[in-house]
């Protein structure tokens, strides 16, 4: 087993700049503290690594008189396209070149492995980052031919210009806090808007981080604003505040929900990412060789926190008790321990409030009927862990398979031959993701077509790329991150009628 408790004896002298302190916020260019301050805690032990501004109602106000200011008056939302991308890929260096400390930190305040950090948090992003930085000069409007039988004598030139929405709001869960603040920012500053980003309270070091090294990398001051504090102040008057032109927000539904019903007050744009319950199918014909461990990965890689995490499984009766089997094997294989153990293949949860969320779930589990076959423990120590869980013998009706448990939860389902696996697939309030393992060609590309979810995988799951869009349908919400679809929703049309006559 790995120490479960981390050290911090080996951590570099850069994550150590960040970590262990009190830190301001970023306004208008400006450290801002705040008359409170809340602790960071490492997961893996309780312990206090530092703390940060508890942002009020007038943090949010003076982010957003800041972030009006730079898109009204600055040059950021007038500046060439080709200068937005250079900075942004400046950006991008800079943050891989800090990658080792940022993956540390976010190892230490998330909780997750260096290699889990380092790949989701650094390496992935900056690849995004990229991405949009490229989309900065592919804005492009359309040119039309118009005259309506009311202006016959008259001639037009006519077209569509694309224009930044304005100032974003960003608000922003803890399971893989930098991804989430780079997909949020990236495709804003891409299309010129300016932005005010409110990290979880639980992971808010490397968003910060970030925002010191937009500064260095040439983004203007006031052009990226991040406001710290709790979600029900800071986040809710975000939402409410009419200088604020969209919301991008990802978290659980029910939070979301609140977020589209205040933010209409104000007509405010939204791309909402909300929380999953993805289905994952292992039909009769699949290589199991390689469906079991692509299956484990599906739900317990980020430890289950992960919002396409495949939570339940729909097995062919032919092969469930090999598929249960084989499972069952690699949950009970992953090492548990502490984030900055090489040694270690998962790392605690985010908190103990999430460590008693799943625990609670696994016994509603129990209680509905269904069989603990792996897992389903906490470790008898301070850290939030929760050994890898498979549970079998469950059914649609049990909250396990309909509620999103956002920890490493597996709920397995057996369906027989001739059962419809579309409709089970989409026997849920939720559509992000989906997979099918299969080697029946059509049988996958039916899948594909006919399941509700924002992404469909084919004996894979979770593959997430910058340049294929992410979103939800249904209770998961609206809006994509990534590739051109992100940018997009941060761009507005306007249309331009010239008289050429
Ligand atoms: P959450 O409670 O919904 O919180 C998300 C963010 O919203 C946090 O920054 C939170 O601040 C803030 N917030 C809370 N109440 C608010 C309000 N009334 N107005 C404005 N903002 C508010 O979610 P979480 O527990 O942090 O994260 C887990 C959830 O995120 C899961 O349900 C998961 O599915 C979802 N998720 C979705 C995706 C996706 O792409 N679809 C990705 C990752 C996670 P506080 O931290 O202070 O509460
Ligand atoms: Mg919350």
């Amino acid at each position: 087993m790995a120490e479960l408790s981390n050290n911090y004896d080996n951590l570099s002298d850069g994550a150590l700049d960040i970590l262990f302190k009190s830190h301001d916020m970023l306004i208008g260019g400006q450290r801002v503290g705040a008359s409170d301050y809340i602790d960071v805690l490492d997961p893996t032990n309780g312990k206090v690594v530092g703390s940060v501004p508890k942002g009020t109602k007038e943090s949010v106000n003076q982010a957003v008189i800041s972030a009006r200011r730079a898109l009204e008056h600055g040059s950021w939302a007038t500046m060439r396209p080709y200068e937005r991308e250079k900075i942004l890929l400046k950006l991008a260096d800079l943050i891989e070149l800090e990658g080792d400390i940022l993956a540390e930190v976010e190892a230490v305040e998330s909780g997750r492995t260096l290699m889990n950090t380092r790949l989701f948090d650094v390496d992935f992003p900056v690849n995004c980052l990229r991405y949009m930085a490229g989309c900065a000069t592919k804005i492009h409007g359309k040119t039309t031919t118009i005259g309506q039988g009311f202006a016959p004598s008259m001639e037009f030139f006519a077209c569509t210009l694309l224009e930044p929405v304005g100032v974003v709001g960003g608000i922003i869960p803890w399971n893989v806090p930098l991804c989430q603040a780079i997909w949020k920012v990236a495709p804003a500053l891409a299309a010129g808007c300016t932005v005010v980003l409110k990290p979880s309270e639980m992971t808010p070091f490397t968003a910060l981080r970030l925002g010191e090294l937009a500064l260095e990398a040439g983004i203007p001051e006031g052009v990226f604003n991040i406001v710290t504090g709790i979600g029900s102040e800071v986040g809710a008057a975000m939402v409410e505040h009419p200088g604020i032109d969209k919301i991008s927000f990802t978290g659980s539904t029910l939070v979301g929900h609140r977020i589209a019903t205040a933010g209409s007050k104000t007509f405010k744009k939204m791309t909402l990412e909300l929380g999953g319950k993805s289905p994952m199918i292992v039909m009769h014909d699949a290589d199991l060789e390689a469906s079991i461990p692509g299956v484990a990965m599906g739900i317990y890689g980020n430890h289950g926190q992960n919002c396409c995490a495949g939570s339940r499984l729909y097995v062919h009766e032919k092969v469930y008790d090999k598929v249960l089997e084989g499972l069952i094997e690699e949950a009970n294989s992953i090492v548990l321990g502490s984030s900055l153990d090489p040694t270690t293949q998962m790392g605690p949860l985010a908190s103990i409030a999430q460590q008693s969320r799943v625990l609670r779930y696994i016994e509603s589990g129990k209680e509905e009927g269904a069989e603990i076959v792996a897992g389903g423990e906490r470790l008898d120590h301070p850290g939030a862990y929760v050994t890898p869980t498979v549970l079998a013998e469950t059914n649609r009706d049990m909250k396990v398979v309909q509620e999103e448990i956002f920890g490493p939860v597996l709920s397995v389902l057996r369906f027989k031959e001739g059962d419809d696996v579309v409709s089970l697939a989409n026997d849920s309030e939720y559509g992000l993701g989906a997979s099918i393992w299969t080697q029946n060609l059509s049988k996958a590309h039916q899948f594909v077509r006919q399941v509700k979810a924002g992404t469909v995988w084919v004996n894979t799951h979770n593959i997430l790329d910058p340049a294929i869009p992410f979103g939800g349908v249904k209770s998961s919400g609206y809006g994509h991150e990534m590739a051109e679809e992100a940018m997009l929703s941060h761009l507005i049309t306007k249309s331009a009628v010239i008289n050429i006559t």
